[in-house]
């Protein structure tokens, strides 16, 4: 693509991976992983139960979305969790990420660590709700896709 062509193109679109996917974001996507462990060592997630009518809507995954041509991983995945929820992901430090590369198409999902797993309320028209969910609990709730399959991996990362 020319430097003309993605000039005009913000990342908004769907794209075809290599395995024969349908994705959403025509550079890559990203997400951003939030976690939190309290005093008792207790793992919590900070979990976006999509809104209906988006991409598997009604299913829980990680606030995140297409990447813009000149940003990174983290810095989409930042912006996108600040589109959609009212955390302030600026300053959690990054703690791990993963690729899950699909071939002409890649989802990063970037680990952060919250210090305290205080309420986040949903933005925007793409969540429903966010809510912090025991890591050893998420089998309860129906995940996208794309989370659960990423989810061992990250599970011990971060
Ligand atoms: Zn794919």
């Amino acid at each position: 693509m020319s430097a003309l062509q993605q000039e005009s193109c913000d990342g908004d679109g769907w794209a075809f991976c290599a395995q024969g996917h349908r994705h959403w974001g025509v550079f890559g996507a990203s997400g951003l992983l939030v976690r939190h462990r309290d005093e008792n060592a207790v793992e919590r997630i900070l979990l976006q139960h999509r809104a209906a009518w988006s991409h598997y809507g009604g299913t829980w995954g990680v606030p995140g979305g297409a990447r813009r041509p000149a940003e990174t991983a983290e810095q989409a995945a930042r912006r996108e969790a600040a589109e959609e929820s009212d955390l302030d992901t600026t300053s959690l430090p990054v703690t791990g990420e993963f690729v899950d590369d699909h071939g002409g198409w890649s989802y990063t999902t970037v680990v952060v660590r919250a210090h305290l797993a205080v309420p986040v309320a949903a933005r925007g028209g793409e969540s429903v709700e966010l809510r912090w969910v025991r890591a050893d609990r998420l089998h309860e709730l129906e995940l996208h896709p794309g989370f659960a399959a990423s989810w061992p991996h990250l599970r011990d990362r971060g």
